[in-house]
Formats: structure tokens, sequence, C-alpha cells
């Protein structure tokens, strides 16, 4: 697609169509009364392509831990039976700290549910949602393209979009080609770094942790049998999730937080060392850890826009609200804001009648969405932000207030229901 292929004016615009900007197009696809509005999604790379692990930005080689909800959203959405086959489930979860007495087990038989969650590789779930946007009739897909500026206008955005084309043997022009258009409602799903935020003079709170997440694919000598680990150890959290086995290789998914400071003394190691280093600290649960895949790391912050509406302008995912990835929340509580959001724009439409394509950028609307976000989205960031801390020290009253609740999560029937039903995504 080039620049002089797109309309002069979307009812949506999505900056960014990783995990939410690209899902957000399905959703708005799949109820009747948003599916009429023109969408135009403008990101800087390319889909990937099926069955490829690729450096992009949001479908590289981590793998997600969606809740329940999340499959139910994924369900209404129409996405989940292109995502299932490659949706570990969940059976039971783990968790443990490293040296001491004291550990949990939740198992989803004890709450009648299928699983517990699943985990999903990133590179599958951005094949389907590619697969999906395809099928879209309503819905432009414009990369590798890039808005530089946004500015209001009179019931709207006017948006600039910049293009590098590139000619027939790949290489990229060095003048980008440009066009200017405008949309009744511009959603700013870009990730964690926002230049359209700044541009737009929007603050973001940003308090550094001092970790970085090691991530990479591990080869088990035994079958993990649909258990998630999450282990609190010396270095921080550290999260081995199940994956479906390649080749008849058992697999898990790792997440391995590790002080900023330290990172780089794990990554430039070799394999037989880094593979000691993680046996010595995870421990045998899982046999032998035989090999380490690509690795890539993460700097851990907690982001939190200050304003996530404006006239004609919403912000979503990663830029609305970056979150530590210890509870496996960042996603699951961005599905939950995109049905939430589609449902009042979906309302906002059937109630106005004429102009109804104008609504869906009013503050009104907007603010309404904003209004049944807020418990769980404040609720959600403050309860990963204070775990991340509790389970991140080595203060000896951290220590102990760890191993109480870790204790009593698994003594006290109530407060295990209870944990059980927020790694759930159930409120
Ligand atoms: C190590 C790790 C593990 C995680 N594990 C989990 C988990 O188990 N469960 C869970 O729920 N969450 C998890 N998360 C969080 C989850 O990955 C994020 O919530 C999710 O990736 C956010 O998606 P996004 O689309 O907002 O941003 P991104 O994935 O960053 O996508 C942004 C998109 O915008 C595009 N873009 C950027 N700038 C521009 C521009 N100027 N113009 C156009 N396009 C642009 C990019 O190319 C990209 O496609 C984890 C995060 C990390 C770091």
């Amino acid at each position: 697609m080039q620049c002089n292929d797109l309309r002069n004016e979307y009812d949506v615009v999505i900056v960014g169509g990783g995990m939410v900007g690209a899902t957000l197009a399905c959703a708005l696809a799949n109820k009747p009364a948003t599916a009429e509005l023109s969408v135009l999604i403008v990101d800087t790379q390319a889909m990937p392509a099926a069955g490829v692990v690729s450096n992009h930005m949001s479908f590289d080689s981590r793998s997600t831990a969606l809740s329940a909800v999340s499959r139910e959203i994924l369900e209404r959405v129409g996405l989940w039976e292109q995502v299932e086959d490659s949706a570990c489930p969940i059976q039971k979860i783990h968790v443990s700290d490293q040296g001491r007495f004291g550990n949990t087990k939740i198992d989803h038989e004890d709450f009648s549910v299928p699983a517990l969650g699943y985990v999903l590789e990133n590179a599958a779930f951005g094949s389907a949602l590619a697969t999906k946007l395809r099928e879209l009739p309503r819905c432009d897909f414009f990369a590798p393209a890039r808005v530089v500026d946004a500015t209001p206008i009179e019931e709207g955005m006017r948006i600039e979009i910049e293009q590098r084309a590139a000619d027939s043997s790949g290489d990229v022009s060095a003048t980008p080609q440009s066009v200017s258009l405008t949309t009744s409602l511009l959603v700013v799903a870009e990730g964690g770094r926002s230049p359209l935020c700044d541009q737009l003079g929007i603050a973001r709170s940003k308090e550094d942790y001092g970790q970085h997440a090691l991530i990479a694919n591990v080869a088990l000598s035994q079958p993990h049998e649909g258990i998630a680990y999450e282990r609190f150890t010396s270095t921080g959290p550290l999260a081995l999730l199940p994956l479906f086995p390649v080749d008849g290789e058992q697999r898990a998914s790792l997440v391995w937080t590790l002080d900023a400071n330290e990172v780089e003394s794990y990554t430039n190691l070799d394999e037989g060392s880094l593979l000691e280093r993680l046996q010595a600290q995870f421990g045998w649960r899982l046999g032998r850890l035989k090999r380490i895949g690509a690795r890539a790391v993460y700097p851990l912050s907690l982001r939190v826009a200050q304003e996530q509406i404006r006239p004609n302008l919403l912000l979503l995912g990663n830029v609305a609200h970056t979150i530590h990835p210890v509870a496996g929340q960042g996603l699951n509580l961005s599905l939950r804001d995109i049905e939430a959001l589609v449902d009042t724009l979906c309302d906002a439409m059937t109630n106005a009648g004429e102009g109804k394509n104008k609504v869906i950028g009013s503050m009104q609307t907007l603010s309404r969405y904003l209004q049944v976000r807020e418990d769980d989205q404040s609720l959600t960031i403050g309860a990963t932000d204070a775990l991340t801390k509790l389970f991140s020290s080595n203060a000896q009253a951290k220590v102990w207030l760890r191993k109480a609740g870790l204790l009593s999560i698994d003594l006290i029937p109530a407060l295990k229901r209870n944990f059980a039903a927020r790694a759930m995504g159930f409120d």
C-alpha cells in the first residue's frame, strides 16, 4: 500500500499495530455497530509472516500468559479459534521462594475451570492477528510507516504519516513520502516509548525498577505437566511457563528478572554457564534444563499516562500503562480495556442516530469508557507494583511477609480462591 492509496479521512486511526492495536481493530470489526467504521492502522513494522519469529516489537520470541478472562474476550472477538492450538493450558500454578519454606499450589480442578490460563507465543498471536486483519473489509494496514505529527482540528485530529518506501531491491528511499489525513478518533497504541505523547505534551510518570527481564525458551528433560512456576529468587522473580512441545521436545518460556547492573554478566555467558546458573536458581522441579534459545532483554519500569483521553484522542496498551511482567498482567489488562472501549463506542453509536460516526471521539463517550475502566486499571497497576517490590527485596521484613503470605494463601481456602481468581482475571 502506498500513501496515495489511503483515504483522506478515517473514522478511527490506530497508531501501532502491535498486540493491542491489532486486537482493537479486530474487536471493532466484530460488533455490528462499530464494524461500519473505517479503520486505519499505521505501524513502523510490517506484520510478521505466518510461523515466523521476528524482531518485531510486539511479535518477537516472547510468550504471553493469558488469563481465563482474556480467553473469553478473545473468543468474543473471534480470535481464540485462530490461536487455540498454540495456547498451552496452565493446569497448575506453583509459587515458591528460593531457599525458604512456604510455597503455594493452585490447581484448575479446585476451581472447576478447564485451565487457570494459557501461554501463547507472541509470534503465534501475531500471525493470527495478521490473518484476521487481512479479512477485515473496512480496515487498512499501512506499514512500514510512522505517524510523525497529530494536531486537534474541529471534530477530529489531523495526522501526518511518513513512509519510507522500499524499491524492488529492498532499498529504503532516503526521502520519505508523506500524507496528511483526518480522523474522528485517534488511538495511540505505539507501545512503551511514545514520541506521539511527547509531541502532544501528554506526561507519563516513570519509575525505573532497576531491573531487566531476560527472556528465552528453555528445553526441559521432564514434562512440565501444564504447571506454571513462579519462583522468587535472590536475583528477583523467575517464571517458567509451560509451552507445547516442538518435535517432541518439552519447552518452557523463561522470564527471569535480573538486577540492571548484573544483566550483562548473564547475557554474555555461554549457554552451559547460563543454564547452570538458571538451574541453581530454579532447582530441579522440571528435571535438567537442557538448552536455552535466543535471549532477549527488556528494561522494566512502571509508566502511567497522566491523561488517557482528550477530545478525539485515546491512549491504549503500553502507552497508557506499562507494568512489570511479574504477574503477567500487561496485555490481560489491555484486553479488558479494549472490550470496554468497543462496548462504549457501540452504545454511543447506537444512541446517537445521526452523526453516529462522529460521537466516537466525543469527550462524553471517552469519559464513559475511562469511568468503566478506572478501578480495574488502578487495582491491577497498584497490585503489580506492590508485588514487584515485595518479591524483589531481600529485606528481612519483606522476606517474612512473603513467607507468611505464601503459607497463608495455601492454608486459607478463601485467600487461595481470591489469589486464583485474580490470576484468572476475575475480579
Ligand atoms: C518480558 C515481558 C513479559 C510479558 N509477559 C506478559 C504476560 O505474560 N502476560 C501479559 O498479559 N502481559 C505480558 N507482558 C506485557 C505485554 O507484552 C504488553 O502489555 C504488550 O506487549 C503491549 O502491547 P502494545 O501493543 O501496547 O505495545 P507493543 O507491543 O510495544 O506494540 C507497539 C506497536 O507500535 C508500533 N509503533 C511504535 N511507534 C510507532 C509509531 N510512531 N508509528 C506507528 N507505529 C509505531 C510498533 O512497531 C509496535 O507494533 C510482558 C511484557 C514483557 C516486557
